[in-house]
């Protein structure tokens, strides 16, 4: 490289310096995105991704079609669970019906020690335990990642025979303990 074209670069960049030719290509970028199709989600209280069946997320208890508890206290779901983290007071019912009649008088999941690794679903005998598709699962106390029996045999949002895979409409609801990301399952439509 000789003296000229030392002194050449030198020009060349000091009139990019001079008229921000750097920053202007930066800011022609970022306008540029601007007006674009938006693609990324409004997440979560516009539009909210349902997963596909297999998906491990929150536990759910599970009644027959007569409304009876699945769960029979067993323990077995305690005993699998690699962390510990479920806790299983078995009862007897009142009809002296013995073991057919056993429920389960306390059944609860401590989340912040679970890794959702679904062991506790393989290992009970009723079908009675379920990892289900819920996912948001953040809340402002220590208290609310423990759910009780009664909380997992509720009603849950996504039943187990919807596909999924899917985004959908979505509207947020915020209680004391944190949020709740509802999903409307009646419009759905594929990301990709
Ligand atoms: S998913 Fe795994 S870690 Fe969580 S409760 Fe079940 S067995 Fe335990
Ligand atoms: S959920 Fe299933 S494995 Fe756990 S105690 Fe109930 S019946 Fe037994």
């Amino acid at each position: 490289m000789n003296k000229n074209e030392k002194c050449n670069i030198s020009i060349r960049d000091l009139l990019k310096k001079v008229f921000f030719v750097d920053l202007i290509q930066g800011l022609a970028v970022t306008f540029g995105y601007t007006f674009t199709k938006t693609i990324t989600m409004r997440y979560p209280d516009e539009e909210t991704w349902v997963p596909y069946s297999r998906f491990r997320g929150l536990h759910t208890l599970n009644r027959n079609k007569e409304g009876r508890e699945l769960c029979v206290g067993c323990e077995l779901c305690a005993k699998s669970c690699p962390t510990q983290c479920i806790t299983v007071v078995p009862m007897e019912d009142k009809t002296g019906k013995g073991i057919a009649d056993r429920v389960a008088a306390r059944w609860e999941i401590n989340l912040l020690r679970c890794m959702f690794c679904g062991l506790c679903e393989d290992a009970c005998p009723t079908e009675a335990l379920r990892l289900g598709r819920q996912y948001e699962l953040a809340g402002k106390t220590m208290q609310r990642q423990l759910r009780s029996k009664e909380e997992l045999l509720g009603p849950q949002p996504v039943p187990f025979d919807f596909e999924g895979g899917v985004i959908t409409r979505a509207r947020l609801e915020r209680d004391e303990d944190g949020v709740v990301v509802k999903a409307d399952l009646s419009s759905q439509k594929r990301w990709w």
